[in-house]
C-alpha cells in the first residue's frame, strides 16, 4: 500500500490474493488492510492537507503537475491497459483504446479546467463592503473506487479532489487494486507530494468504513452499489460528513417505429460492453409495438455475432465477468427472470470455453423478451450481460415505465422526430439522455444520478462543486467604528 510516500505492507501483515477472472489464476498478492492502516492514511493525508505544499500551490504549479501525471499514464498505457484486462477481464480493445484514453483526457481536463472554478463576481451587495466568493477545497477526501472501471474511476473520483487542492485517500474495490498502485507509483514520479495521495488496499467492510466514520475525512467519494451508498450514507451522518454518490443504473432504451432501426441494433451493443458491468449499460429495452419482433431479431443477430474468449485477444469482443461472486449473481437473476415467465430469446447459460478460459468466468450474452415491468430482472441491477425487452404502444407509456425504477442515470430515446425525441428526453428522470446514441462521455459534460442512482457529478467543471467548499469572505469599506446596524444593541449615535 502507499501511505505518507511508502511502500507498506498491512500491520497484520495478511494478503488478499488477485485472481485473474478469465483463468481464475492468481496474478498477485497485496496487503489486506485493516482499522489501523487506514488511520494511519488519514493522518498523513489530513498532514498533507492542514500544513503541506499541496493546497498552498498555485492553480498552474499543482495543474503542471497533473499534466505530467497524465503524460506519465499515457507513456505506460499499455502495460496499464493489460494489467487492468488482467485483473477485471475486460477486453484489451476496451481498456487499451477507450478506458486509458479516456482517463488521460479526463485527467487534462481536471488540471486544466481546475484552474477556470467559478463563483459570483465580487460587488458591493449592501454598499459598504465588498463580498467575494473563496473556493476552497474541502480537505481530505475518501475515493472508494468501483471493480468495473477500476482506473477510469479512480480517474475521476481522485483527480478532481486532488487538482483543486484536497488530499486523498483511495480504496480501490478488492478485486481490482492493481492499477490504483500503479497509479500511486506514478503519482510519485510526477512530483505530487508525499501524504497527498494514499492507497489502501483491503475490505470496504473494514477499511471502508473507517474511512467513512474517521473524523479527519471530510469527504467521501464513492462508485458502487446502492446499497454500499446507503450505508455510507448512514455511517456518514453520525459526523455530518459530505458525500458524492455515483450508484447502480438501469438505463432504459426506447426505440420508436420511426427510429433507424439498424443503428438502434448496433447500439443496443452498449449493453455488452464490458461483460453489462457498466452503471450506463442499456438494460431495458422498450420498443414500439409495430416494429418490437423485428428489432428484437436484428438485436439477437448481433449478439450472435459478440465473440467471446481470451479478453487479451484483439478479436474478443467480450471477457469474462470480474468474479465468481458476480456470475452466481447474474445466474440468479437470469434464473429468477425464467421463474417469473420471461422468455430467453439467446443466451442465459455459461459458454463452453477452451482450457484454461474454461476455469475464467464469462457468462453468454444474454436477451429476455416479455418482461413484465414488475420483474425482477426490470427492476434491479443485473450488472451482467443481461437485457430485457418489452413493447409499448405509446410516447406516455415508453416514458412512464423507463421512469418506473428506483435509479436514474442513463437512459436512450432513438427517433428521427425531433419533437418526440425532445419531450421524451424532457421526461425522462435520468442524469443523461442520449438521442440515437447511447454510452459516450465527454470530460466537458457531467455524469451522475437522479433518484437512487446517487448525487452528486462526476467529469465536467461541476465535479468541482462537489471537491470544494464555497466561502463568503465579507470586506469591510467603511473604516468607521459605528456601523448603521449598531443602534439595534446601544441606540442612535
Ligand atoms: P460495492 O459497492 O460493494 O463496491 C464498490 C466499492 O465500495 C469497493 O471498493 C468496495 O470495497 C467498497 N465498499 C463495499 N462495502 C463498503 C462499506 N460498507 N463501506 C465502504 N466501502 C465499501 O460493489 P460490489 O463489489 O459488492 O458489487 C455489487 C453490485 O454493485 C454489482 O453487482 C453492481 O450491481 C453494483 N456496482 C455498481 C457499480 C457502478 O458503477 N455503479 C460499480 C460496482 C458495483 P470491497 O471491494 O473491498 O468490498
Amino acid at each position: 500500500m502507499f501511505i505518507d510516500g511508502e511502500w507498506v505492507s498491512a500491520r497484520s501483515g495478511e494478503t488478499n490474493s488477485v485472481v485473474n477472472p478469465a483463468t481464475s489464476e492468481i496474478i498477485a498478492k497485496v496487503p489486506k488492510g485493516g482499522v489501523e492502516d487506514a488511520k494511519r492514511a488519514v493522518d498523513a493525508a489530513r498532514d498533507a492537507f492542514d500544513k503541506g505544499r499541496w493546497p498552498r500551490m498555485s492553480p498552474p504549479e499543482r495543474a503542471s503537475i497533473i499534466y505530467k501525471l497524465a503524460d506519465l499514464i499515457e507513456q505506460n498505457i499499455d502495460q496499464l491497459a493489460l494489467l487492468e484486462t488482467l485483473q477485471q477481464g475486460k477486453t484489451l480493445k476496451l481498456s487499451r483504446d477507450s478506458d486509458f484514453p479516456f482517463a488521460v483526457d479526463n485527467i487534462r481536463f481536471f488540471a486544466g479546467a481546475a484552474r477556470c472554478l467559478e463563483g459570483r463576481a465580487s460587488a458591493e451587495y449592501n454598499g459598504v463592503a465588498t463580498s467575494i466568493i473563496r473556493r476552497e477545497p474541502v480537505g481530505v477526501v475518501a475515493a472508494i473506487t468501483p471493480w468495473n472501471y477500476p482506473f477510469l474511476m479512480l480517474a475521476w473520483k481522485a483527480v478532481p479532489p486532488l487538482a483543486v487542492g484536497n488530499t486523498v485517500v483511495i480504496k480501490p474495490a478488492s478485486v481490482t487494486p492493481l492499477t490504483t498502485l500503479e497509479f500511486a507509483k506514478l503519482t510519485d514520479k510526477a512530483g505530487i507530494p508525499k501524504g497527498v495521495v494514499n492507497v489502501l488496499t483491503g475490505p470496504g467492510a473494514t477499511i471502508g468504513e473507517t474511512l467513512v466514520t474517521h473524523p479527519g475525512v471530510d469527504l467521501v467519494g464513492l462508485t458502487g452499489d446502492t446499497l454500499t451508498g446507503r450505508r455510507i450514507m448512514e455511517l456518514a451522518s453520525a459526523s455530518v460528513k459530505k458525500v458524492q454518490l455515483e450508484l447502480g443504473g438501469k438505463a432504459p432504451y426506447v426505440v420508436f417505429d420511426d427510429a433507424n432501426l439498424e443503428a438502434a441494433a448496433e447500439g443496443s451493443m452498449y449493453g455488452f460492453v464490458n461483460a453489462g458491468q457498466d452503471c450506463t449499460a442499456v438494460t431495458r429495452l422498450y420498443v414500439q409495438e409495430g416494429v418490437y419482433e423485428k428489432f428484437l431479431t436484428m438485436v439477437v443477430e448481433r449478439i450472435r455475432k459478440i465473440k467471446l474468449g481470451d479478453p487479451k485477444s484483439r478479436e474478443t469482443d467480450m471477457g469474462p465477468l470480474v468474479s465468481q461472486a458476480q456470475r452466481l449473481k447474474v445466474e440468479e437473476m437470469v434464473a429468477s427472470g425464467l421463474k417469473e415467465g420471461a422468455k430467453l430469446l439467446i443466451g442465459g447459460k455459461r459458454p463452453t470455453m477452451p482450457s484454461p478460459l474454461n476455469k475464467g468466468f464469462c457468462y453468454e450474452p444474454t436477451l429476455f423478451s416479455d418482461a413484465k415491468q414488475n420483474m425482477r430482472i426490470v427492476q434491479q441491477e443485473i450488472f451482467g450481460p443481461v437485457l430485457t425487452a418489452a413493447p409499448f404502444k405509446t410516447v406516455d407509456e415508453a416514458i412512464e415505465k423507463s421512469n418506473d425504477v428506483i435509479y436514474g442515470l442513463s437512459s436512450s430515446v432513438w427517433t428521427k422526430d425531433i419533437f418526440k425525441a425532445m419531450k421524451v428526453a424532457g421526461a425522462l428522470r435520468f442524469g443523461c439522455v442520449w438521442v440515437n446514441e447511447h454510452g459516450p462521455l465527454v470530460s466537458e459534460m457531467p455524469h451522475g444520478g437522479y433518484k437512487q442512482s446517487g448525487f452528486g457529478k462526476d467529469l465536467s467543471m461541476y465535479t468541482f462543486d462537489d471537491y470544494t467548499e464555497i466561502k463568503h469572505v465579507y470586506i469591510d469599506l467603511m473604516n468607521e467604528n459605528r456601523k448603521p446596524w449598531h443602534y439595534q444593541l446601544y441606540g442612535p449615535q
